[in-house]
């Protein structure tokens, strides 16, 4: 059995007053890890004290991105040693607005992927395809060669403890949240993928979200789903009581 996983993800929203606001509203209220996990992804600003005030709760802070270096001269980036040392426990990586705007490579994302696993975190890989993608019938090979990529060198059991969120670029930010059977038969693109890299075992451990105007009226049609193990919630994960209502559907 796959527990559930559900990951806020802020992206560049909120100022620190509001992300504290935010995690004094909720932290009394995160359901127990032994029945799912609960995550917010924030900017790097506010993951301090997000994880200062998560703890003694069962909420894990996860940061949208990381370098694959350590240290060095890379003005601007964030060292993934420097996330551990705070106490971040997932990156979200490959978001595809990561992709399209800045420029993401598949390669540089199988990079990070590594440089997490090294700091004893846990990366969540998203992967997605476009609207045209989709129109033209190839969604299948699009995520077979990206979760390929983006898997690149990583061992059974790293691939085992990992996160994959499946994001239909059409379906993020747009309300035009995808068919719950549309979500499932992708994500289960995605677990046949891994099983074809790393057999059975691998690809049954696996946890694979779905992502793409997912809230709460909508998720509790994906997490019926065979292939979907949790939900990766932009817009829906903003507000304290969306995001306890997100986490209430799938306790
Ligand atoms: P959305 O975003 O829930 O606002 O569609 C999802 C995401 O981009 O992770």
């Amino acid at each position: 059995m796959r527990k559930p996983i559900i990951a806020g993800n802020w992206k560049m929203n909120k100022t620190a007053s509001e992300a504290k606001a935010f995690a004094e509203a909720v932290k009394n209220a995160i359901p127990s890890n032994d029945a799912v996990d609960s995550v917010i992804g924030a900017p790097a600003l506010f993951l301090e004290t997000l994880v200062t005030e998560a703890k003694g709760t069962d909420l894990k802070i996860a940061a949208q991105n990381s370098y694959w270096e350590n240290e060095g001269a890379f003005t601007g980036e964030t060292s993934p040693a420097a996330l551990a040392d705070l106490g971040v426990d997932y990156v979200i990586i490959g978001h595809s607005e990561r992709r399209e705007y800045f420029h993401e490579t598949d390669q540089e994302i199988n990079k990070k992927a590594k440089a997490i696993f090294a700091n004893n975190m846990t990366p969540i890989l998203c992967c997605g395809e476009s609207l045209e993608t989709y129109e033209a019938n190839q969604t299948a090979d699009w995520i077979e060669t990206q979760i390929t990529a983006g898997l690149e060198g990583l061992t059974a059991e790293q691939v085992s403890a990992m996160v994959i969120a499946y994001e239909p670029i059409w379906a993020i930010g747009t309300g035009k949240s995808a068919d719950a059977t549309i979500a499932d038969t992708i994500c289960g693109v995605v677990r046949q993928t891994v099983e074809k890299l790393y057999g059975k075992e691998v690809s049954e451990a696996v946890r694979i979200q779905y992502g793409g105007s997912v809230k709460p009226e909508n998720i509790a049609e994906y997490m019926a789903k065979e292939n979907v193990d949790g939900a990766l919630v932009g817009g829906a994960s903003l507000q304290a009581d969306s995001f306890l209502a997100l986490l209430d559907a799938v306790k």
